[in-house]
């Protein structure tokens, strides 16, 4: 809460927008964002007529508002079809929790949810592997979750995984790209992602890419929607906090930073797929497991591997003992 009033009525503020100067009330902040994720939609060319959308639900704030955005703009088109999926990694009392809430929020919405575990697919559960890699466990669940949510995708027959990537997001992706000089994954930034092409590869995209992090936020607390989302097995990387906050001190001191950020990234983003041919970019199938990849094996069949062998070890150390 602000102590201001509503820039366009004489409602309590819940929002000053230091980047546009306004305030607004709880009514107008809503109707702003829906508005903000129809025009993303629209200008992104991120639905088509016949689609059925994915929602890749965390049971957290961003993927819950996702869901809810999807269900006011497109619930009452008969043409176009959204189903919820959610990834069990095996952690189990906070997955539960959340996908608890994920089912609440489905029942409530009128969308069916689809819920895959690592437990079937892979035959492994991340409270059982959870520090047991050489690379952190993020790195592991965060490739696990992205294979999986493609193939729950695939089994719903969809058209398109909806993420709930936001604004602040796209600008740490943005900014890590910079840093890392990574030009590849600079061409794949933006709404949606369908520069691979493969069938067995669910385009995705992103209607939350120009909401800011904080206003998600806000409006899932105004709008009751979604739970704390903390993975216990949490090891984050070191370099995407530093640009995290980073960005915050920046937006502080700047305000609307991020957006331009974004919105370079975006431009910088089309010119390096006009002008750069990518070698090996042709999409091959893993051999172990089908999935598209670069060729041989896929990153995912290689981590499973390294788990494998890593479980190996420690036994054959048991053994010894
Ligand atoms: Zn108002
Ligand atoms: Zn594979």
């Amino acid at each position: 809460m602000t102590d201001e009033i509503c820039s366009k009525c004489d409602a309590d503020a819940v929002i000053h927008r230091e980047y546009e100067g306004r305030s607004l009330c709880k009514k107008h902040f809503s109707i702003d964002v829906n508005k903000q994720v129809k025009k993303t939609i629209r200008e992104g060319d991120l639905v088509e007529s016949g689609d059925t959308i994915a929602v890749g639900l965390s049971g957290g704030k961003d993927s819950a508002v996702l869901l809810e955005q999807l269900v006011k703009v497109f619930g009452e088109r008969p043409d176009i079809e959204i189903v919820g999926v959610s990834v069990h990694e095996g952690i189990d009392e906070y997955r539960d929790e959340s996908i608890t809430a994920a089912q609440e929020l489905c029942d409530e919405l009128g969308v069916a949810l689809h819920v895959g575990r690592y437990s079937d697919y892979y035959d492994l559960k991340m409270d059982d592997v959870a520090d047991a890699g050489e690379r952190g466990n993020c790195t592991y669940c965060g490739i696990f979750r992205r294979d999986l949510l493609n193939k729950l995708a695939r089994e719903v027959d969809a058209d398109k995984i909806a993420i709930g990537h936001n604004l602040d997001d796209e600008a740490q992706a943005i900014m890590m790209n910079y840093i890392k000089g990574d030009t590849r994954r600079l061409a794949r930034v933006g709404s949606r992602t369908d520069q691979v092409s493969h069938d067995k590869f669910v385009p995705r995209i992103k209607p939350l890419l120009d909401v800011r992090e904080k206003e998600i936020a806000l409006y899932s607390r105004l709008h009751d929607l979604g739970v704390i989302d903390r993975c216990p097995h949490v090891q984050e990387g070191t370099l995407r906090p530093m640009v995290k906050s980073f960005l915050n001190k920046l937006e502080s001191q700047m305000p609307g930073i991020k957006h331009s950020i974004v919105s370079q990234g975006h431009d910088l983003s089309s010119l390096v797929e006009e002008n750069f041919e990518f070698e090996d970019s042709e999409i091959k199938e893993c051999e172990r497991c089908g999935e598209p990849c670069s060729g041989g094996l896929c990153r995912k069949c290689q981590l499973l591997d390294d788990i494998k062998k890593a479980a190996d070890e420690s036994e054959e150390h048991d053994f010894e003992k």
